[in-house]
């Protein structure tokens, strides 16, 4: 069976073509038009979208030596994401599922983040049920109990700022270009992680907190670059690895705190920052120290993609899980509902 994905949640359109679990082809446009404002503008956004959306299904279809006859269906993200921004993959799914003749197949997004871990890679090892999720991305911060591929529970999640947020935001304020994260991520690696100290956040059970640190962050900076106007620029390195070294501290507590409440030690971790080399190195550590085994995507399957959109789709599939043409976008979207 031959899928057609679709992913327009928020500034990547992507569209990927899946032989039953196999990625044949995953093409990604990511919009450069937002990084000169500094983060995403939503109106730029959908419009980009709707620029980008007929190439990219083609060049998706052409990788994949595919034509759009031979599809069995067309999966789409349904939410959460920006209303401009899915509104765009949604109506063009619709309509192609339409003209084919072919299920259309909603998904959901930070669902797909998850379930990315399903894709046939030589590089991935799917998990097994039940495991614990760790959605950590540009809107979510969300530990989740898996128990098979659509029976998902949130244990916890972020009552403030996004993980990928607090990358974005601490980098905006050390005067680095958006998105900040993989640039915090490249400093880090040269930097001494204990050169400054940054308070955790004192969230009970397994939710999270990130805009107190942006906010500590922010006088951290104000108050050394007042005694030294090049503070940033002579210790960005060290400066990145304290940050990030923050940050991974607060994932790996609640992710202990979440195997200790649960007894489940099998870890898949999903959404961009996953494709950050410090909680990558943390995990595998994790695997000899504590005995957990961690799930860890590959790069191209972090960050949003549609490859993740189509694995979900065939599962969907399988399961005769359809929509039909009266489907709408849905720009909040909560994980089991
Ligand atoms: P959501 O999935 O919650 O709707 P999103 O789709 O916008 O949000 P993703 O594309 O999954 O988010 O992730 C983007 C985020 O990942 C950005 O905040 C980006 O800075 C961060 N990110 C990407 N690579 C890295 C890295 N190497 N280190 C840290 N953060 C990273
Ligand atoms: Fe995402």
């Amino acid at each position: 069976n031959y899928i057609l994905a679709i992913e327009s949640s928020c500034d990547d359109t992507s569209a990927a073509v899946l032989c039953n679990t196999k990625v044949l082809s995953n093409v990604v446009a990511t919009q450069e038009i937002h990084k000169q404002y500094g983060g995403v503008v939503p109106e730029l956004a959908s419009r980009a979208h709707q620029q980008n959306i007929v190439p990219v299904v083609h060049q998706a279809l052409a990788k994949a030596n595919i034509d759009k006859k031979q599809l069995s269906a067309i999966a789409f993200t349904r939410g959460p994401g920006l209303m401009g921004s899915l509104l765009v993959g949604t109506s063009f799914a619709k309509s192609l599922a339409l003209g084919l003749d072919i299920p259309l197949i909603e998904v959901n997004h930070m669902e797909a983040h998850i379930l990315a871990h399903f894709i046939d890679d030589e590089s991935m090892t799917a998990p097994e049920f039940p495991f614990l999720g760790m959605t950590i991305s540009g809107g979510h911060t969300q530990i989740v109990r898996v128990n098979s591929y659509f029976d998902m529970e949130v244990l916890g999640e972020t009552l403030d700022d996004a993980v990928g947020e607090a990358f974005d935001k601490s980098a905006k304020l050390m005067g680095l270009p958006y998105p900040g994260g993989p640039l915090v991520d490249k400093n880090a690696q040269l930097g001494n992680p204990r050169a400054f100290d940054f308070p955790k956040p004192k969230v009970e059970g397994l939710n999270f907190s990130f805009s107190g640190l942006k906010t500590s962050i922010l006088y951290f900076l104000k108050r050394e670059t007042k005694k030294n106007p090049d503070f940033v620029d002579e210790n960005i390195n060290d400066i990145c690895a304290s940050v990030q070294y923050t940050i991974l501290e607060i994932l790996m507590d609640k992710l202990k705190l979440a195997v200790k409440q649960t007894g489940i030690q099998h870890i898949a971790i999903g959404g961009g920052v996953a494709a950050n080399s410090g909680i990558r190195k943390r995990l595998k550590d994790a695997e000899k120290e504590l005995g957990w085994t961690t799930y860890i995507p590959k790069f191209q399957y972090c960050t949003d993609n549609a490859g993740m959109i189509g694995i979900v789709g065939y599962l969907k599939f399988l399961e005769g899980q359809f929509t039909n043409q009266s489907v709408g976008a849905k720009a909040r979207y909560a994980i089991g509902s």
